[in-house]
């Protein structure tokens, strides 16, 4: 196995070989120990998989958008729907810690907005949302 020549036919047996099945399988190489490294793509689920299902919330990603992030989408989204209607009054519907933070922190920036568009918009907080979720509609 210390022969490179003998390697190399070593590993192209091996992953002619390999063809047959039916996970994906990579070999990598052949260590310095002279055993054949290889990847194998596992074909059964994970115990992790079977066990949990994705939360609804974040959809399986682990994080969510921050309040921060979810204001400026609502921000774009006013911006977007003011040119299509005539409306004076738009209603933004999300959750608290959104609204919350509508009114508080980006207090300065939507007053910009409202000035800017020359409309007014109101809130409602919808407890059955999650910090990601809005709406904006015509009042
Ligand atoms: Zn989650």
């Amino acid at each position: 196995m210390l022969d490179a020549e003998h390697q190399q036919q070593v590993q192209r047996t091996f992953t002619k070989a390999l063809e047959k099945d039916h996970a994906h399988t990579t070999i990598t190489g052949i260590s310095q120990l002279g055993l054949i490294e290889m990847t194998r793509k596992r074909t059964r689920e994970s115990l992790g998989q079977i066990l949990n299902s994705h939360c609804p919330v974040c959809e399986g990603r682990g994080t969510l958008k921050s309040a921060e992030t979810v204001c400026y989408e609502i921000f774009r989204e006013i911006l977007r729907i003011v040119r299509a209607y005539e409306n004076d009054i738009f209603l933004v519907t999300a959750s608290q810690l959104v609204v919350d933070r509508l009114l508080d922190e980006e207090s300065d920036t939507l007053a910009e907005l409202e000035e800017l568009v020359g409309k007014t918009v109101k809130f409602e907080v919808e407890p059955m949302y999650t910090q990601e979720q809005f709406d904006v509609v015509l009042y």
